[in-house]
């Protein structure tokens, strides 16, 4: 029944969707036409839509590579700061337009006037007389009107940009009740083009990219010596990345130490009996995570106790896809690593990707046989590609079973090593396999590589994902040395590929674009910016503050905002009648204490202490591979060595250029960095689209700290249970209404309906912070005592419907159906369903816009938590 309601559901929504095409694609083309007809005639306004000659150089080269597709307004200035975002083209225009309006009709009536005076004569003159009367009374009633339409119009320079910017970007034609996403993004698509380096443009990305410009910019300046070593590192990193000449000569030079370091050879063997290491199988997986930090089959770390913080634990856990080597920092974070996509597709028997997975590996192993000079007969090449391929698949099998591996796990098991040990040992003997885990052996090696002496017998071990342990101890055992080390040995060259030489790389990029149909890599400087960008951020943060304007001002006018918001979350708790009194003044007790970190860390600016945070890092001109590896080996050494201190959350860490905000249950923290207070979502000019943009999101992440994950963390930032059970009921049944709505969403675009409960966690945030943000906005206007300005070209709307605006401004999107599909893996619903879902559940909204009842955006069925 249930599905048959979903399926007509599905085909109305094609048919609506088909329709909207249709009508989207007159519209355009009508929209061209009048932007046709403009050009034709009118020069100065062709200026204004098409001016991107007045791009600067050093701009047009990133232009060039498909990096920066808009907002030519935001290239960074000779000193590669960031003008605060205005639009100098769009603002002189705009006003410029009211201006001419206003001047031409006054001369018209002036001409008029001292035309009739010539004629006299009595009977004329009394006519006349009292035609100039009633043209008096109309010229000063006009006169007036406007004067007191321009004092409400906001006409500074960033009112003007959201103007512009919101201006091309609605679709005004669409009424918000039916369709408020396509209402405020129903055109962004035009002015905002996908570059071909990605697969969809949105806000977050197009920030990103410009922020990848300016650490461009700063890597390539002249070393000072008023900066910190470590910055100076950064530029010899950038030089050494750039510098594809040295990477050639060294050729397999690099991958050949690595491997050997580990205690595996560059050239894999070719037959059982051609296999020897000095080393076990544990101890070269040891090798392998405190050489490259690749997770080979197990992930073992030190955490903070997630019941007590303030202490660390030896943390056994299932690996992550990749180590700590960058990926694409700062593009965009809700579609899949290359690694979660590729396991998906070989899982899930894509045979497409399976067909090219096979043919990647091996080109792989054929060039690096012949390279050496070493000849293999054609069988004994399969037989070596079918052993990577049959074991690489168990693993990733393994890791996407959810019985086996689990999204969450909420709680550790505690146990011993010598428990631990029972535990994989027992999975393999029980089918008289010879177990092939050495625990003892993987954590030696890594607490003596970090220089830490540890009694291992005497420390208590947690445990997440038992039965990934038995699974993984079992097919490991069902394996010889020689299988496992060539599935190592392929991990290993895979993961160092990027920092390789050119035929390995292009054979890499081949293979993500032909299986997974991956962008077009980014251009080698932008690339080795990312990179660096990436591993060094701490390094790299001091500059940031200059790339961004008025820093300070910016912070305090950030703390207010929170705390407007804070107190409607407070006020909305203290009178929610589900919540009992006991549970309500816990609530209220950790939210006062949320610490808030804006901006950017303020040590970053000591010279020494972020010369100290890299201390002992090497880095040289011409070991690209090895400079990547020595700052993450630094970070996996600090890890281990952490075990017996003590920490005490007194400062923060974090990327101010990050685009993208959090919260961290153990912190009991949010973090709104300076790349996220920037046009569109912070400096807009008025504060209906502040509180609608960023304040939405310091409210999704305030909401963050009593979601699904940040309820069950106390005030001190543990794992406790600080809720009484009838709450936690009253809540679980109030949050499936959410689980409900939001799986009932159908992606057309994807062609599946979105998964309710792994978005669950960021869909209560979603909802929490626009409530919470409009309510800031109200108290906010109270504070100031007078109404908001309008914005010009926009003055049919007031403040409150200029703050729902706000808010769906910062999620439009130009997608493809690519993009669409990768993202639906993410626990972030898609942008526009972000949009339409939190307005729907909005009683607010619905009376800001007066929609009728049981319009799309105004449903009888609202889900409510807070
Ligand atoms: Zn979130």
């Amino acid at each position: 029944m249930l599905k048959k309601k979903k399926k007509e559901k599905k085909q109305k929504k094609k048919k609506k969707k088909e329709k909207k095409k249709k009508w989207k694609k007159k519209m355009m083309k009508k929209q061209e036409e009048e932007e046709e007809e403009k050009k034709k005639n009118n020069t100065k306004d062709s200026r204004i839509v098409f001016g991107r000659n007045e791009i600067n150089n050093r701009h047009d080269i990133y232009h060039e590579y498909g990096l920066i597709i808009t907002g030519h307004e935001y290239a960074p200035n000779k000193q590669g700061q960031l003008p605060t975002p205005s639009s100098s083209i769009w603002s002189s225009t705009q006003s410029d337009q009211q201006l001419v309006e206003v001047s031409t009709k006054k001369a018209y009536l002036q001409r008029r006037s001292s035309r009739k005076r010539i004629e006299c004569s009595l009977t004329a003159t009394i006519g006349l007389l009292a035609i100039v009367a009633s043209i008096l009374i109309f010229v000063t009633v006009y006169y007036f009107k406007l004067r007191n339409q321009i004092g409400s119009l906001c006409l500074s320079a960033q009112c003007i940009h959201s103007a512009s910017s919101l201006l091309q970007s609605m679709d005004r034609n669409t009424n918000p009740c039916d369709d408020f996403f396509q209402f405020v993004c129903g055109n962004w698509h035009n002015e905002h083009p996908i570059p071909q380096t990605s697969i969809n443009s949105d806000w977050f990305t197009e920030r990103s990219d410009r922020a990848i410009s300016a650490v461009a910019y700063f890597l390539q300046k002249n070393d000072s010596d008023t900066e910190p070593v470590a910055v100076h590192q950064s530029r010899t990193m950038y030089r050494a990345c750039l510098d594809t000449e040295t990477l050639e000569e060294l050729s397999l030079q690099p991958l050949s130490d690595v491997l050997e370091e580990i205690g595996l050879t560059l050239v894999p063997p070719i037959n059982e009996s051609s296999y020897y290491s000095d080393y076990s199988i544990s101890h070269i997986m040891a090798l392998a995570k405190v050489t490259t930090t690749k997770d080979l089959f197990v992930h073992a770390g030190v955490y903070a106790d997630v019941f007590n913080r303030t202490n660390n634990k030896i943390t056994i856990a299932v690996p992550e896809s990749k180590s700590m080597l960058p990926s694409h920092k700062g593009r965009n974070a809700r579609h899949r690593t290359v690694e979660s996509k590729l396991r998906k597709a070989l899982v899930g028997g894509d045979l497409h990707v399976i067909k090219s997975w096979k043919r990647y590996i091996n080109m792989v192993v054929k060039y690096i046989y012949n390279e050496n000079n070493v000849t293999v007969t054609d069988e004994e090449f399969q037989n070596v590609t079918n052993k990577i391929l049959s074991i690489g698949l168990h693993v990733q099998k393994l890791l996407t079973d959810k019985n086996i591996s689990g999204e969450e796990i909420e709680k550790p098991d505690s146990m011993s090593l010598a428990d631990l040990q029972n535990l994989t040992d027992a999975a393999a003997t029980a089918y008289k396999l010879e177990p092939k885990i050495d625990w003892r052996e993987y954590l030696e090696t890594a607490f003596d590589n970090a220089n830490t002496t540890v009694d291992l017998d005497e420390e208590e071990i947690y445990v997440y994902g038992v039965d990934y342990y038995k699974s993984i101890s079992r097919v490991l055992a069902n394996h010889s040395d020689y299988e496992i080390a060539l599935a190592m040995w392929w991990e290993i060259i895979y993961t160092l590929t990027p920092y390789a030489s050119e035929d390995l790389r292009t054979m890499r990029n081949i293979f993500l674009t032909e299986a997974l149909g991956e962008p077009s890599p980014l251009p080698r400087e932008s690339y080795c910016a990312v990179a660096i960008w990436s591993i060094m951020d701490i390094a790299i943060a001091s500059a940031a503050a200059d790339e961004y304007p008025e820093v300070e001002k910016t912070k305090k006018e950030v703390n207010q905002m929170i705390d407007n918001i804070q107190s409607s979350f407070y006020y909305y708790v203290t009178n929610a009648r589900w919540i009992d009194a006991e549970t309500k003044a816990a609530i209220l007790e950790k939210g006062k204490v949320i610490r808030r970190n804006i901006g950017f860390p303020e040590w970053v600016l000591n010279k020494e202490e972020v010369d100290v945070y890299y201390d002992n890092l090497t880095v040289t001109e011409d070991e690209h591979m090895y400079n990547f590896l020595r700052v993450v080996q630094m970070a996996n050494k600090n890890m281990y060595s952490t075990l017996y201190s003590i920490n005490n959350y007194t400062s923060a860490e974090f990327d101010p250029r990050e685009v993208n905000a959090l919260y961290i249950p153990q912190e009991n923290s949010i973090t709104i960095p300076l790349g996220m207070l920037q046009f569109p979502f912070f400096h807009t000019g008025l504060d209906a689209l502040n509180y609608g943009s960023i304040g939405s999101i310091i409210g999704h992440e305030l909401t963050h700290a009593f979601d699904i994950t940040g309820r069950k963390y106390d005030k001190e930032g543990n794992v406790n249970q600080w809720w009484t059970n009838k709450t936690i009921d009253k809540y679980t049944e109030r949050i499936s209404c959410f689980i409900k709505q939001y799986d009932d969403y159908w992606i057309d675009d994807a062609e599946e309906y979105l998964n309710g409960t792994l978005t669950l966690g960021e869909n209560l945030a979603d909802n929490g912070g626009l409530k919470d943000a409009y309510f800031g906005f109200q108290r906010r206007k109270e504070e100031k005592g007078y109404e908001e300005k309008y914005l010009p070209g926009l003055e049919e709307y007031n403040s409150n419907q200029m703050f729902y605006i706000g808010f769906a401004h910062e999620w439009c999107e130009n997608w493809t159906p690519k993009s669409m599909k990768w993202s639906l893996g993410d626990e972030h619903s898609p942008n526009y369903i972000r949009v339409m879902a939190s307005v729907s559940n909005s009683k607010d909204f619905a009376d800001v816009w007066k929609c009728p009842k049981k319009s799309s955006m105004n449903p009888d069925t609202k889900c409510q938590l807070w």
